[in-house]
């Protein structure tokens, strides 16, 4: 069984390896209601064993949490005001300009779940909600949902709203302390509306070291624009999208992206959609379809088709697996230049104090530690032309 949540996406941690498969997420959504599987009851021991070890855990950063929301909430009010959009419900607006690779939020977990559980997923919840302050219970309280059950009172059925409010709002942690493939909920941060492609404007990325997700500008914000992110992978078609959406998240979108007219939108279409075949192109090398230098070549045309669009989101990403194919044919200064890409983009996505601009700082130092260093055979392959480096 598995607990659906909304805003899955979070893979700025893969592998070139993992490229052709970039919406696993999605397979945790299967949908889940109380049913609890008559097999399943034989896991009940099992089950006992992981609350407690669970339970110890998230008192611990619970503990955290009360101490440092009020110096974040603080911070979130210079930075932006959450408002009434019309049509979309509550938004997040910049109250100041930001600038591309700013943190806007820093939030801890209410709590941690696994995505998959083998018990009542409601159960679950309700255990969790119990661990939280009075003020942490509203938070949680406060945030939308969709898909409440018609038949169903939200004033009577709080395990069923609880579902609802997770289903709606969890986001992927993969945090290591809940399992892999766990879901958090983050109350400020869930404030965000989606946008597509180059709708949205900041991402979010998990740091388990920190227990903190973190959320920075993509790009430049002006003051009163408003902040938002993505709730999946939007390079596919509008009308895919839209679907998507509807089926997911029950809304419909209309986002910046989402309402240009026809001819402009099948432009849109068709660059999102080569980005992704040219994404799976790129995992080829993987398994030796493509060398080297035609690995690069689809890097350069990702990008450049990037830039057309205005997508700029995963670059970070996609320079770190360039260095990663380079590194593996030997070709030290152009690992060393794509690093330097590769750290430039991740300082703006994910922050330049995290573990992956790091990583792309010790690379240039010193290419040679690369783990794919030289499995491949040596051969000169392309650095970043001044179209990615200007
Ligand atoms: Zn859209």
């Amino acid at each position: 069984m598995a607990l659906k949540q909304r805003k899955s996406r979070l893979n700025h941690n893969q592998s070139t390896s993992e490229l052709s498969d970039s919406d696993t997420s999605e397979k945790l959504r299967v949908s889940s209601t109380t049913k609890v599987p008559a097999l399943l009851g034989f896991m009940v021991a099992l089950l006992v064993a992981c609350y407690i070890l669970l339970t110890r855990r998230y008192e611990h950063v619970q503990n955290r949490i009360v101490v440092l929301d009020d110096d974040f909430e603080a911070r979130d009010a210079s930075i932006f005001s959450v408002q009434e959009i019309p049509g979309k419900g509550k938004g997040v607006i910049a109250v100041r300009d930001i600038k591309r690779g700013e943190v806007v939020i820093r939030e801890r977990p209410l709590f941690v779940v696994p995505s998959e559980i083998n018990t009542s997923p409601t159960a679950l919840l309700t255990h969790h909600l119990s661990l939280l302050t009075p003020y942490q219970y509203a938070q949680f309280y406060n945030l939308s949902y969709v898909n409440f059950p018609a038949i169903l009172d939200p004033e009577i059925d709080l395990a069923e709203l609880a579902l609802a409010i997770f289903q709606t709002n969890a986001v992927q942690t993969n945090a290591v302390s809940a399992g892999v493939d766990s879901a958090g909920v983050f109350p400020r941060m869930a404030r965000l509306n989606h946008g597509c492609s180059s709708a949205f404007n900041v991402v979010y990325s998990w740091r388990e070291k920190e227990g903190l997700l973190v959320v920075h500008a993509l790009k430049d914000v002006r003051k009163g624009q408003e902040l938002l992110t993505t709730y999946t992978d939007t390079k596919r078609t509008r009308d895919q999208r839209r679907a998507h959406l509807r089926h997911q998240y029950s809304f419909h979108c209309t986002c910046d992206v989402c309402s240009l007219p026809d001819r402009k939108s099948k432009e849109s279409d068709h660059r999102l959609m080569s980005m992704s075949e040219l994404y799976a192109q790129f995992a080829t090398w993987g398994a030796g379809v493509i060398d080297g230098v035609q690995a690069i070549e689809v890097v350069e045309r990702i990008w450049e088709l990037g830039s057309q669009e205005g997508y700029l989101s995963e670059r970070g990403r996609l320079a770190a697996d360039a260095a990663w194919v380079v590194a593996a044919h030997s070709d030290v200064a152009s690992t060393k230049a794509w690093a330097k890409v590769a750290e430039e983009w991740f300082g703006y996505e994910v922050g330049v104090d995290s573990e992956q601009v790091l990583e792309m700082q010790m690379l240039q130092t010193q290419p040679e530690g690369h783990p794919a260093w030289a499995s491949r055979k040596a051969m000169r392959v392309p650095a970043p032309t001044l179209s990615i480096t200007a």
